[in-house]
C-alpha cells in the first residue's frame, strides 16, 4: 500500500474534515487545554522504512492524554506479567466516560473495568516499575524514544501542573482504589505520575511511528527488533478496539474499524495491523471527548484505502 504517495487525496481529506471542527469545543476541565485552536487538524501516516507523509499543521505539538495509557499498558504488562496487572484491572469496555466512578461501586470486587478508562488507568501506572516518579516516567520516556526515534520527546510541565492542581476526580479515584487495595502507595506522587505521563508532548509523526511499532508486531521501525513482545502488541489492538475511542468505540468500530485511542488533548492515534500507523491531531472534541474532525478524517481514510479490519 503507497498511501503516503497519494499526497493530494490526504491533503483533500484533512482539509474536507476540517470543516467538522466547529462543531465541537476544545476541553476546558484541564485548564492548560482550554487555550488549544479549536479550527487545527493535522495528519501524519507512517508506512515503515522512513515512508511518512504529513497533512496541515504537522510540527504542532499536543500532549498524549488518554493515549499514554496504552503506552503505560505496555510497561506495566512487561513489569508485572498479564497475571499481575490483570489481577488489579479488568477487560471489559464500561460503556460509561472515561472518568465515571458509578461501576466502582456498583461492581464486586472493585476493580477497574478495564485500562483505557481513568480508574484503570491508574491502577496501571501504579504498577510501574521503579523507586521514584522521575525513575517510573523515565523509563516510560525512553520507551517512547524508541518507539519513535525522537530522544527529544519530554513531558509539557505546564500542563502536567494544569492537571494535577484540578484533578480532583482521579483523585477521589485513586483514594477509593486504595481503599479497596487496588492501588497501593503514596496517592499524591501516582497522582503526579499519571498527570506527566498524560502531559507527555509529541507531533503526529511521532503519534504515527508509535501506532506503526503497535500495528506491526511490537518491532522497531527501522530495525524490525521487537521493542514491544507480540502477545503484548496484540493486548494493546485489542483494547484499542474495543475501549480506544471512549463510549463511542463501538460505533467507531463499525464506521472506522482501525485500532484506535483517543485523548481529550484532541489527539488520536491509529494502528492497522500490519499496515501503516496514523497519528492525528484536532482539539475540538465531541461531547464524548474524541477529536470531532479527527474521526471524520479516519472514516474518510479507512473507506478510501480500504483500512477497516472487520
Ligand atoms: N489526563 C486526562 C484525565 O485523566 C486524560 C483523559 C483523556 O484523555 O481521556 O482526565
Amino acid at each position: 500500500m503507497n498511501i503516503c504517495g497519494d499526497y493530494e487525496a490526504l491533503n483533500l481529506m484533512v482539509e474536507e474534515a476540517l470543516q467538522y471542527t466547529k462543531h465541537g469545543k476544545v476541553a476546558n476541565y484541564i485548564p492548560a487545554l482550554s487555550t488549544a485552536n479549536r479550527d487545527l487538524l493535522s495528519l501524519s501516516i507512517y508506512e515503515g522504512e522512513s515512508t511518512v507523509a504529513s497533512a496541515g499543521d504537522t510540527f504542532k505539538t499536543f500532549t498524549l492524554q488518554s493515549i499514554s495509557k496504552v503506552l503505560a499498558l505496555a510497561l506495566a504488562l512487561m513489569d508485572k506479567g498479564e497475571d499481575g496487572v490483570f489481577s488489579r484491572v479488568g477487560m471489559e469496555p464500561t460503556g460509561d466516560p472515561f472518568n465515571s466512578i458509578i461501576k466502582l461501586e456498583t461492581h464486586s470486587p472493585s476493580k477497574p473495568l478495564n485500562p483505557m478508562i481513568n480508574a484503570g488507568a491508574l491502577a496501571v501506572t501504579n504498577m510501574i516499575e521503579g523507586n521514584s516518579v522521575d525513575e517510573k516516567l523515565g523509563r516510560l520516556l525512553s520507551f517512547i524514544h524508541e518507539l519513535t526515534g525522537n530522544s527529544s520527546i519530554t513531558f509539557n510541565e505546564q500542563v502536567a501542573i494544569s492537571e494535577y492542581n484540578t484533578a480532583d476526580l482521579n483523585r477521589s479515584l485513586a483514594y477509593f482504589l486504595k481503599q479497596h487495595d487496588v492501588v497501593t502507595g503514596n496517592i499524591e506522587r501516582l497522582l503526579e505520575l499519571y498527570t506527566k505521563q498524560c502531559a507527555i508532548e509529541v507531533n503526529c509523526e511521532d503519534l504515527a511511528k508509535i501506532a506503526y511499532v503497535i500495528g506491526n508486531e511490537g518491532r522497531h521501525v527501522e530495525t524490525g527488533r521487537s521493542i514491544i513482545p507480540l502477545h503484548i502488541a496484540r493486548i494493546m489492538k485489542t483494547f484499542m478496539t474495543t475501549c480506544g475511542m471512549y463510549n463511542a468505540s463501538g460505533e467507531f468500530a463499525i464506521k472506522v474499524g482501525i485500532p484506535s485511542k483517543s485523548g481529550v488533548s484532541g489527539a488520536i492515534m491509529a494502528s492497522v495491523p500490519h499496515g501503516p500507523g496514523i497519528g492525528i491531531y484536532g482539539p475540538s472534541l465531541d461531547e464524548k471527548g474524541n477529536s470531532i474532525a479527527g474521526m471524520k478524517l479516519l472514516e474518510s481514510l479507512s473507506h478510501r484505502y480500504d483500512l477497516n479490519i472487520f
